[in-house]
């Protein structure tokens, strides 16, 4: 059934008739369109339904005035294989995040799975393995970028280059291995984007018992390319050195779920005094001690707008194109070329908002009818969201 689903086609789509079109780019968050066309997995065009070209198309969908935004982007997750985490003891995590409007998720390091090597030929073969096999095997087909290893002291840049080759594009968080001082750190940060390899520091506090402090210093001087959970993880640092962080570094801002909701807020504001909300990122860190939290981008983005005061349609922006534009994804933005990863959304049943925005401003998260990936159709209306006023409809 999964590879089924992998290998569907989607031929020519056309989704017609969209109330709110939300681009994900942060300088212009809502296009004037109302049609999407999309051929074989890409969109192909974005406009008004006269300037498209709507003719026989495979299938036909009338988004009955909803809102359609790229797929959400979890900058922050531990997988660890298929669909199961041994955090919590659950299975179908992954597939129940899809149905919360993700269908991108970027592993920060499958650093749960029981029995986890630590030793240098061990790691990079758990990463090599875990990049694979995700790549391989697509839950509800969410895609999952994983293969992240966690960097730990006596590896060379040799290790980077073979990791690099072998295709790896992550770096797992750095501090919760071995590698805890600025120094070792941004030599080994420095080799991994030699290779052109992203990565993400762990920020503030230990997460669970074995872990460690990462401090703001230690982050400035090991300058990886994603502050990770800005907010901690879940501890957070001194709201002045998040704010200083901000400032001093012009790497991506994470803001994750399992963090310090009010440090969260701090951290989005902060960007945006500093003019730069183009970085601001979202994830959610799970699974966790705090557990699966399916709707958890959804509550961040409700969280920063309502009481962050942020606009709603560019909070939608830190979870999709910010995200897509930094980690060099070809999703995350309605635009000719990328990826047709949408998730379809109205107004949640009796929110006191009037319309989605609204609603996200006050707080409530949205209810999502729909979820598309690579053009076909993954989920209907949502099992975990509360239920949308409106939903989409296959009309062929
Ligand atoms: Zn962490």
């Amino acid at each position: 059934m999964a590879q089924a689903v992998e290998q569907a086609r989607s031929g020519k789509v056309v989704i017609r008739n969209i109330g709110l079109l939300l681009s994900g780019d942060i300088d212009r968050p809502v296009l004037d369109a109302d049609t999407l066309v999309v051929h074989d997995g890409r969109i192909a065009s974005v406009g008004k339904e006269a300037d498209c070209d709507t003719a026989q198309p495979d299938v036909l969908i009338d988004a009955r005035r909803t809102c359609v935004c790229p797929g959400l982007i979890d900058s922050h997750v531990h997988p660890v294989f298929g669909d199961w985490t041994p955090r919590q003891g659950q299975l179908g995590w992954i597939d129940s995040t899809l149905h919360g409007g993700v269908t991108t998720m970027i592993s920060a390091g499958e650093v749960h799975l029981p029995g986890r090597p630590k030793d240098i030929v061990g790691l990079k073969a758990l990463a090599i393995t875990a990049q694979r096999a995700f790549d391989n095997f697509r839950p509800g087909g969410m895609k999952v970028l994983a293969g992240a290893p966690v960097i730990e002291r006596g590896m060379v840049e040799d290790d980077f280059r073979e990791l690099a080759q072998a295709g790896v594009k992550l770096l797992g968080e750095v501090g919760l291995g071995s590698v805890k001082a600025g120094e070792e750190a941004r030599r080994m940060v420095a080799w991994a984007r030699k290779y052109g390899i992203q990565s993400t520091i762990h920020t503030g506090g230990p997460s669970i018992p074995g872990s460690g402090l990462i401090d703001k210093d230690v982050v400035l001087e090991a300058d990886a390319d994603v502050i990770g959970h800005i907010n901690g993880g879940h501890t957070s640092l001194p709201e002045a050195h998040v704010c200083e962080l901000c400032e001093r570094s012009s790497r991506a801002i994470e803001i994750v779920h399992n963090g310090n909701e009010k440090v969260a807020i701090a951290a989005a504001r902060a960007a945006l005094q500093l003019k730069c909300p183009h970085r601001v990122i979202l994830g959610t860190d799970g699974p966790a001690g705090s557990g699966v939290q399916p709707l958890g981008i959804l509550r961040m983005i409700a969280l920063l707008s309502s009481v962050g005061g942020i606009p709603a349609e560019s909070v939608f922006c830190f979870a999709t194109g910010n995200t897509a534009r930094l980690r060099g994804l070809d999703c995350g933005l309605v635009e000719v070329g990328r990826a047709a990863d949408f998730v379809f959304m109205d107004r949640a049943q009796h929110t006191s908002g009037r319309t989605l925005l609204e609603s996200v401003q006050l707080g409530d998260i949205p209810g999502i009818g729909m979820v598309m990936i690579d053009g076909v159709v993954r989920c209907g209306r949502s099992r975990n969201t509360p239920p949308a006023t409106e939903i989409p409809v296959v009309v062929h």
